[in-house]
């Protein structure tokens, strides 16, 4: 018998407005523009043993703003950057779905769109991560309900929509720290857990 691996934690990041600069339904990679901490921030989390996990709602696929084929062009051109920083995603995950998506096949109150769970329970089976020392980073509330739901933390970051969602926090929202970006809510992570985790 061999023993079961560990599972491990993950930092599950949302895309827009966290990683790179929310630009409306982001199509074209002229329109990428990663923050300039981001390539630091992802390979702070690297180094400290988390998975790295970008969980993302485009909806805008649904909406036909966004051809499908670009997704995963994007996240290439993303890996390929934060590679020249010895920085790496280790999965990626998006929503495609949207409840008024013009795409019929794609439109549906689905399992996967924030805050629902499915993108991160998929992770979750495909890498072996325990979604209870997990955290989400993200722009929005959906980004901290997430982690609520799977039953890790969550921070809200004051980038993309962050400063407005911050003013209009949900009746009895808990959140784990509010941050003005990704590099500040990475040192709440690792000082949270005490730097290493694997
Ligand atoms: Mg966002
Ligand atoms: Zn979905």
């Amino acid at each position: 018998m061999t023993s079961p691996v560990p599972l491990r934690p993950a930092v599950f990041l949302d895309r827009d407005g966290n990683l790179n600069e929310d630009v409306g339904y982001l199509s074209a990679l002229s329109e990428l523009t990663l923050y300039p901490w981001a390539i630091d921030a992802v390979r702070l989390l690297n180094r400290a043993g988390y998975l790295v996990v970008v969980v993302t709602n485009q909806g805008g696929i649904g909406r036909k703003m966004i051809r499908p084929e670009f997704v995963p062009e994007l996240h290439a051109e993303i890996d390929r950057r934060l590679a020249l920083g010895s920085a790496r995603v280790d999965a990626w995950y998006y929503c495609p779905h949207h409840p008024e998506a013009l795409v019929e096949d794609l439109r549906s109150a689905c399992r996967c769109r924030k805050p629902e769970t499915g993108m991160v329970d998929d992770a979750a089976r495909d890498l072996g991560i325990d979604l209870t020392r997990s955290w989400v980073i993200g722009d929005k509330w959906a980004d901290v309900q997430l982690g609520e739901r799977m039953g890790g933390r969550s921070i809200l970051v004051r980038t993309g929509w962050g400063v407005l969602e911050e003013a209009v926090r949900p009746a009895g929202q808990a959140v784990e720290a509010v941050c003005d970006s990704l590099a500040g809510a990475v040192a709440v992570v690792l000082a949270r857990d005490g730097g290493r985790v694997g």
